[in-house]
């Protein structure tokens, strides 16, 4: 009973708030109890305060492992800040200041140490943890110990190893943003968590509008957003450096006061760029994917994808920054077929991933390829985007939002049966060998010389499509692709097969409709996009 109430003061007195946020409490009770603790909730649902106010209620120590120095970094500041003695530990201090943090920690000078798990292994970390009272353990970003999960890193598997040599085992509580299944039960495994707590909290951000586009001319569709919008602050993200150059230069040509962060710049420019745009200096920021982790901005009002990202995980969190304050936002993906490429040759060249085994490469290469199509399925997808996430993420929504393109276009209900089944048959006849590309050319009776050089000029179903738009046809083979009326391999070829599914096809047996944005509104699009 006291403790309740004393949770409620610290939420007031150090952060400032009146209320928890939905799962906030339970995870904390939790904690507080001595169970160990799995807390999965959405970027910006507020995780921290989950391990920071049972770390300030706990006899002795926590210790939080991040994975990022600039995380940490912030957070530490921010706390100091609140008035809780905080401190981390990691290779941005130098050997003096280190020994210095670690003596003010064995004289308990801090209720929160944030650790690098890298740390955690070392003999004066271990010394010192060996003979301090440590209360809990907290597992920042704990997705990074699944080899599953987007960002694996392998010093998180030292944790364990870590409790384990303790004198008592700590609480242990974990705290992530990536729901899937399966990074979910590897967290409970590899770190170990005995009977714990999990909660999931929702992942819908009611307040997020979710738009996609395809443009012809992206730049223009993002110098017309931005321009109507002059006092809101927004994120564009790009997906190389190189386009975060072009995409701030035109925008600041055009008078409108950008800035822009990406890896390739010095570390003073990024910390200025970062705050101007934190402080409103400059409203519109242009990143790529290495702006935003850890940053707090609560008045984002809209994040605009120049480029699809690689997966749905990446691009829920990133456009999740916007609209943390609750209010409505918008979030915008501009597609091309060109970024399709760009992420496959991403993955292709493991341009994450140096540390893998090429064992272990093929398996997390395979696993990004087929993320990468449910991504492309997003952007084609004529049903509710939102739906469409949550979803992926294992929640059931309710297939009409109302607050999202394509809840907010008309659609008709088409037969697509006879367009399928001459997509089906090709794939059948040129005897599942290419992939999506060389089908819809070869359909649509292109004249090109790859379908000249794999001879599909000469196929019975070359151009027996022709008067169907390229547009369509690809709707359609996604539309099976989705519904598992034919399949493509997971390996770097893509190659289209044929289901058990595709007999049905083939022998007329299925309806098939799907939903298509009606022809006049098709054509006043593409007529507002000329
Ligand atoms: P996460 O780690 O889940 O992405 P944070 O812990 O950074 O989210 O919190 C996101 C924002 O929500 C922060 O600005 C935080 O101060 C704020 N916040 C957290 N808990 C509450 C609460 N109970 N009421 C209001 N704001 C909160
Ligand atoms: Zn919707």
């Amino acid at each position: 009973m006291q403790l309740q109430e004393e949770k409620y003061h610290i939420l007031k007195q150090y952060f400032g708030y009146d209320e928890f946020r939905e799962g906030q409490e339970l995870l904390i009770d939790s904690v507080l109890g001595g169970q160990d603790t799995l807390g999965i909730m959405p970027t910006g649902a507020g995780k921290s305060v989950c391990y920071q106010i049972p770390a300030l209620l706990f006899p002795g120590i926590t210790l939080v492992i991040s994975p990022l120095i600039s995380l940490m970094k912030d957070q530490v500041g921010a706390l100091n800040q609140l008035g809780v003695h905080a401190a981390y530990l990691n290779s941005s201090l130098t050997a003096n200041q280190y020994y210095k943090a670690l003596n003010y920690a064995r004289n308990n000078r801090y209720k929160i140490i944030y650790v690098a798990p890298e740390r955690l292994l070392t003999e004066e970390f271990l010394t010192f943890a060996m003979e301090a009272e440590i209360s809990m353990v907290a597992v920042d970003e704990a997705h990074c110990v699944s080899q599953w999960g987007q960002d694996f890193r392998p010093s998180y598997l030292k944790i364990v190893e870590f409790v384990e040599k303790l004198p008592k085992r700590p609480v242990i509580s974990a705290f992530t943003a990536t729901a899937t299944k399966e990074v979910r039960d590897d967290i409970i495994d590899i770190l170990m968590l005995i009977t714990p707590t999990v909660l999931t909290t929702g992942f819908d951000r009611k307040n997020l509008y979710f738009g996609v586009l395809q443009p012809k001319d992206k730049f223009q569709v993002v110098r017309d957003y931005v321009n109507s919008r002059r006092s809101d602050s927004g994120i564009i993200y790009c997906a190389t450096r190189k386009v975060v150059e072009e995409v701030c230069q035109r925008l600041k040509s055009d008078g409108i006061p950008v800035t822009r962060y990406h890896a390739g710049l010095g570390d003073k420019e990024r910390r200025e760029n970062q705050d101007d745009f934190i402080y409103d200096r400059s409203p519109v920021m242009v990143a790529t994917n290495a702006f935003g982790m850890g940053i707090d901005k609560s008045n984002v009002r809209y994040v605009i994808h120049y480029n699809m990202p690689k997966n749905i995980e990446n691009y829920y969190q990133e456009a999740g920054r916007a609209g943390r304050d609750g209010e409505p936002a918008e979030c915008l993906l501009l597609y091309s077929g060109k970024d399709v490429v760009t992420n496959q040759f991403f993955i292709d060249n493991n341009t994450d991933n140096q540390e893998l085994d090429p064992v272990t490469l093929a398996i997390v290469q395979e696993r990004d390829r087929e993320r990468l199509r449910k991504m492309t399925f997003y952007c084609f997808t004529n049903d509710c985007l939102r739906d469409y996430i949550l979803r992926y993420f294992g929640e059931y929504g309710e297939n009409y939002c109302g607050n999202c393109s394509n809840c907010l276009s008309q659609f008709e209900t088409v037969d697509v049966a006879e367009i399928a089944l001459c997509l089906v048959e090709c794939v059948k006849s040129c005897g599942q060998r290419y992939g999506v590309n060389v089908i819809i050319d070869t359909v649509h009776g292109a004249n090109t010389a790859k379908i000249r050089n794999y001879r599909m000029d000469g196929n019975p179903n070359y151009g027996r499509l022709a008067k169907e738009p390229v547009y369509k046809l690809r709707q359609v083979i996604n539309h099976l692709l989705l519904n598992e009326y034919l399949a493509v391999t997971n390996d770097e070829y893509a190659v289209v097969k044929l289901t058990e599914k595709s007999e049905d096809v083939l022998a007329c047996n299925v309806q098939i409709t799907m939903k298509m944005a009606k022809v006049q509104e098709r054509q006043t699009k593409e007529k507002k996009g000329k």
